[in-house]
């Protein structure tokens, strides 16, 4: 048996026998990264102090006292605060900052002893679509070395496929779960906004950001995100997902066909996604062509929202209360000889559009407007959900499979377009898992199912129908 390829749920269940020891997996997945981490460039940093992580699992499976994820090695994007551990949002700006606590998804999972094995690479601050905006150098996709993994949680989806993790955390703001877990072939959950406290996720754009499970499975994704959901005290926009509700009989499925015909969905894409409606229909799912007929304004609210919020956000990096310090002449000579090296070109072309777009004379004309169409791309998935009654929506996740490096570094407009599709749900708050689909041109492909407002339940139904989980 290959361990390092199991799902959480299997590899529990063969923990729970006594098949393989706790160290056994993470010593056969440390392996793994070793080996293959040098070509992939998935983790920045494999813990070193695993020892203890792995005999406190284990006496707990000898106890009966272990969980799901118990002993389960699990990898954690460079975003996620780890309390000791160095969280640098794979920038210069914090290479050496030192998380002083853990958030909130993570203490939760510590709870039950998991192996947290290292912290992945990934965009810059998670702006990116490729892994290609990290300064430390770019991931690869492990199916495909000349590939990117997709971004900005790259690295997180490159260390399960390369089976250097059981699962990793992601975080997702306009994509960046979904598209890496379509390039890849994984399963991506993006939560309801709110459904999983932010404390502790280094904050990108602050109304846009979800922390999330990427893994091999929808039940895996469901075991994660049940550990880590909840309200939390330290995050004032978290949510309680409130009591299980029913599940309907026989799911009606939304198809946005205006979505879909926007520019950019590759013909071998939109044939998979075909297959994929057809794949429900026999499934016994009822298909109901809808319309989101403000979709697609969400790129382009996303890029107005998004850097604003980044621009806010990313101030408090100005060499004198985290990470890097370069010393100029004066106190503003301070903030731009720090800032300008310690940030790379995206993150600083992004910083430049939301100062713009909150700049006075432009802010009601840019950001004014953008909330408005918010709403109405909100207005929209509320239409759909109460007044058409379908119960999900699905799309493809992207609007073509992973690229090849250095393909669209240059061109920014063509980056962006990545996230045509998994943008209008982060508009809306709205959770979206992205499940593999199959192939398209020898790469793996994804379809995003889109549920209501805290309903991941029916995601993780109609996931696993899709998948052959049941
Ligand atoms: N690719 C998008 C961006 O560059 C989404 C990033 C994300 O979700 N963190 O902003």
């Amino acid at each position: 048996m290959n361990i390092t390829d199991l799902t959480i749920k299997s590899a529990h269940d063969h923990l729970k026998n006594g098949d393989f020891s706790v160290n056994d997996l993470v010593d056969a997945t440390l392996k793994n990264i070793e080996e293959k981490n040098p070509k992939i460039n998935a983790y920045l940093e494999v813990y070193k102090d695993v020892k203890g992580g792995i005999e406190k699992a284990q006496s707990l499976y000898k106890t009966g006292e272990a969980s799901s994820i118990t002993g389960i090695p699990i990898a954690l994007k460079d975003n996620i605060l780890n309390k000791g551990k160095i969280a640098s949002a794979a920038s210069k700006i914090l290479e050496n900052y030192h998380a002083t606590y853990d958030a909130t998804a993570v203490s939760k999972l510590k709870k039950e002893s998991p192996i947290f094995v290292g912290r992945t690479n990934m965009d810059e601050f998670a702006m990116g679509s490729s892994t290609e905006n990290s300064a430390y150098g770019v991931t690869r996709n492990p199916l495909d070395l000349e590939r990117v993994p997709g971004g900005s949680s790259g690295g997180s989806v490159a260390a399960v496929k390369m089976e250097g993790a059981l699962a990793a955390l992601g975080s997702d703001t306009g994509g960046s779960i979904r598209q890496p877990a379509s390039f890849c072939g994984l399963v991506g959950l993006n939560p309801t906004y709110g459904a999983i406290s932010r404390y502790g996720l280094i904050a990108l754009g602050s109304s846009l950001d979800k922390i999330g499970p990427i893994t091999k499975s929808v039940t895996d994704a469901e075991i994660l995100f049940n550990v880590m959901k909840g309200k939390d005290s330290k995050d004032s926009t978290s949510v309680d997902i409130g009591p299980e509700k029913k599940l309907p009989k026989k799911l009606v499925i939304g198809v946005p066909e205006d979505v879909l015909s926007m520019d950019g969905i590759q013909p071998e894409v939109r044939k998979n996604f075909e297959e994929s409606i057809a794949k429900f229909s026999k499934l016994g799912y009822e298909i109901k062509n809808i319309s989101l007929p403000n979709a697609h304004y969400s790129l382009a609210i996303y890029y107005v929202i998004m850097p604003a919020e980044v621009s806010s956000n990313l101030a408090r990096y100005d060499g004198v209360k985290y990470g890097l310090y370069k010393e100029g002449d004066n106190l503003l000579q301070d903030y731009i000889k720090t800032r300008t090296q310690g940030f790379g070109k995206e993150t600083r072309r992004r910083l430049i559009l939301g100062t713009y777009v909150l700049s006075s004379g432009y802010y009601d004309s840019f950001y004014g407007k953008a909330n408005e169409l918010r709403r109405a791309v909100i207005g929209d998935f509320d239409k759909a959900f109460e007044k058409v009654g379908v119960d999900i929506i699905i799309s493809p996740t992207t609007p073509d499979v992973a690229f090849k490096i250095g393909e669209k570094a240059a061109n920014p407009l063509s980056m962006y377009m990545s996230d045509i599709l998994t943008a209008p749900q982060s508009i809306a708050g709205l959770p979206a898992i992205s499940v593999p689909s199959g192939l398209s041109n020898g790469m793996p492909t994804g379809l995003q199912i889109t549920a209501p407002y805290l309903r991941e339940d029916l995601l993780f139904k109609a996931g696993k129908d899709f998948l052959g989980e049941n």
